[in-house]
Order: C-alpha cells, then sequence, then structure tokens
C-alpha cells in the first residue's frame, strides 16, 4: 500500500510517527530527500529536489509532540498510608500489653497502681481506637479504588484503540502535518491528540 500525504500529495517526505518517535529519541536527527515548490510568477513554479538534514532539536520537538499517548492507569491503595496506620496501632497494642501486668501488680502493692491502670487503659483506648480507624479508613480507601477502576476497561479500551491509530501515523515533513492514511485526516503535530481523540 502506498501512502501519500494528503496535502502535497506525495510520499517523498513522510515518515512514520512511530518511528520519528523511537528514532527521534537514539539517532537525534532526520536526513532524507525533500523537495519544494516555489511559485516563479505566470502560472510557473520552480521546483527543487534535495537531500536534508533535520537537527536533533527538531526532531526531540517532534518525539515530544509525537509522543503515543500513555497508558491508563489503575488506582491502587495508598501504601505509605497503611504502614503508619498499622505502625501506629501495633505501637499502642504494644504499650497496652506492656503496661498491663505492672498494673496489674502495683494495684495490689499500693496506690500507685491507679495510674498503672489509667495508663494502661489510655493506652489500649488509643491503641484500639486506631485500631478501628484504621480498619475504617483501609474499607474507605478500598472503596475509592474499586471506584476509580470502575472505569478502567473502557479507559483502556480507549487507549487501545488510540495506540493502534497512533501506530498508522505518518508525518509530512515538508507540509509539517500528521495524518492518517486510513481516514486521510491530518492535523499540526501540536493537534496529535484531537486526531487521536477522534474515533
Ligand atoms: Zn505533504
Amino acid at each position: 500500500m502506498s501512502v501519500n500525504c494528503p496535502q502535497c500529495q506525495k510520499d517523498d517526505n513522510i515518515r512514520k510517527v512511530s518511528s520519528v518517535v523511537t528514532g527521534g529519541i537514539s539517532t537525534g536527527s532526520y536526513s532524507g530527500p525533500t523537495y519544494s515548490s516555489t511559485y516563479v510568477g505566470e502560472g510557473k513554479y520552480h521546483e527543487s529536489y534535495g537531500h536534508s538534514t533535520l537537527n536533533g532539536s527538531t526532531v526531540q520537538e517532534f518525539s515530544r509532540l509525537l509522543a503515543p499517548p500513555a497508558p491508563p492507569k489503575r488506582a491502587t491503595t495508598g501504601c505509605v498510608n497503611i504502614i503508619i496506620l498499622l505502625f501506629i496501632t501495633g505501637t499502642g497494642l504494644f504499650c497496652a500489653a506492656n503496661t498491663a501486668p505492672f498494673a496489674l501488680m502495683g494495684g495490689r502493692s499500693d496506690g500507685s497502681g491507679v495510674f498503672g491502670l489509667i495508663a494502661c487503659a489510655l493506652t489500649l483506648g488509643i491503641g484500639f481506637g486506631t485500631f478501628i480507624l484504621a480498619k475504617r479508613f483501609l474499607a474507605d480507601s478500598n472503596k475509592g479504588v474499586a471506584n476509580a477502576n470502575k472505569d478502567y476497561p473502557d479507559r483502556l479500551a480507549a487507549w487501545e484503540k488510540q495506540i493502534t491509530k497512533w501506530n498508522r501515523l505518518y508525518l509530512c515533513f515538508r507540509d509539517d502535518i500528521v495524518f492518517d492514511p486510513e481516514t486521510g485526516k491530518s492535523v499540526p503535530p501540536q493537534l496529535l491528540n484531537e486526531l487521536l481523540a477522534d474515533q
């Protein structure tokens, strides 16, 4: 299948978008045949063919503009939050467990046992309270993640469509356009997303 640019109707200065992006990053330059047509008046055009090299920054600019759309991300539970909450809960319960025997022993000999009991009850309360909060937080967090992931299959399907389209796009260096050989639609490289979104 021969592919022609929908604007200049030629195929001598086009390159696949995917190869510009991958090639642009590794080689940093594009060289190939170029063609220019200048109107010289009286219905005549001066045509010239040549070979030119686009410098690295031009190609890198194209690579940046023409990068494929990023895949959709799955929402995940905040791991750090869980670790922190479990740590606090664990510390609370550990303190309570350690204080309890002293409080019980102290209660027998003199009045200081009362403070021990209070301390024990407080640490137990804090430990248990944190545990409840942590559990509730985790439940909410999981629900939020599940909600956020509800449309993940749709987002993934839409992205796969865009990638399929992206893979068949061409760039015409002469006209500075990106085009889809299947639909004949073209846009400036800056508007690549619009071309991809247009299903
Ligand atoms: Zn063209």
